[in-house]
């Protein structure tokens, strides 16, 4: 079984681990039906994405 040469010392764990953190999801409001939407994607709400209808969605 492999095995490392040498403990990592704390400053090391915690230098690798200060770029895990969750970041929480980000997100717009669709600027058509103002409902939440992932950035840079059609609206599932009423199918549009800057201003342009790419979906046919049904009951808007
Ligand atoms: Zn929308």
């Amino acid at each position: 079984m492999a095995v490392p040469q040498r403990k990592t010392n704390k400053a090391r764990k915690r230098k690798r681990r200060a770029h895990d953190a969750i970041r929480p999801v980000s997100h717009t409001h669709c600027s058509r039906c103002n409902s939440l939407t992932l950035p840079h994607s059609i609206c599932d709400n009423c199918g549009t994405y800057r201003g342009r209808t790419l979906l046919a969605v049904e009951d808007f």
